[in-house]
């Protein structure tokens, strides 16, 4: 499964807003931002089960390390081992204490998901 999304950034009014307020001089230019990148769908699915992430399959943050994975992965990281009381990162062996339950999503992650959904 590696399909190429082409993504169009836009640039708010407020980022150039903000940008020209820390420029000294007027007649500075802003820095070239790509308007265009490409996302593979690896970026947006789980790397674990390589199952796309959704609604139902939500991207969670291993806080220790700052990789993501889908919950359900999670949680199989951590049934794992019995009465487990970390979640063992799949990519780099970090142990992040807690329960998968109380893992923060990945919102960034979810964000993008949702918008290519507006548009399929
Ligand atoms: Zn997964
Ligand atoms: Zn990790």
């Amino acid at each position: 499964m590696m399909e190429l999304l082409s993504a169009r950034i836009v640039w708010g009014e407020d980022d150039v807003a903000r940008n020209n307020s820390f420029d000294e001089s007027d007649d500075e230019q802003l820095p070239n931002f790509p308007t265009e990148i490409v996302i593979s769908s690896e970026d947006l699915e789980c790397n674990v089960c390589f199952l796309p992430y959704s609604d139902r399959r939500v991207p969670l943050v291993l806080t220790k390390c700052g990789h993501s994975l889908c919950k359900k992965c999670c949680k199989a990281s951590q049934q794992q081992f019995l009465f487990s009381r970390f979640i063992n990162c799949p990519f780099c062996r970090t142990r992040t204490p807690g329960s998968f339950e109380m893992l923060p999503k990945n919102y960034t992650v979810m964000r993008i998901v949702q918008k290519i959904g507006e548009v399929e």
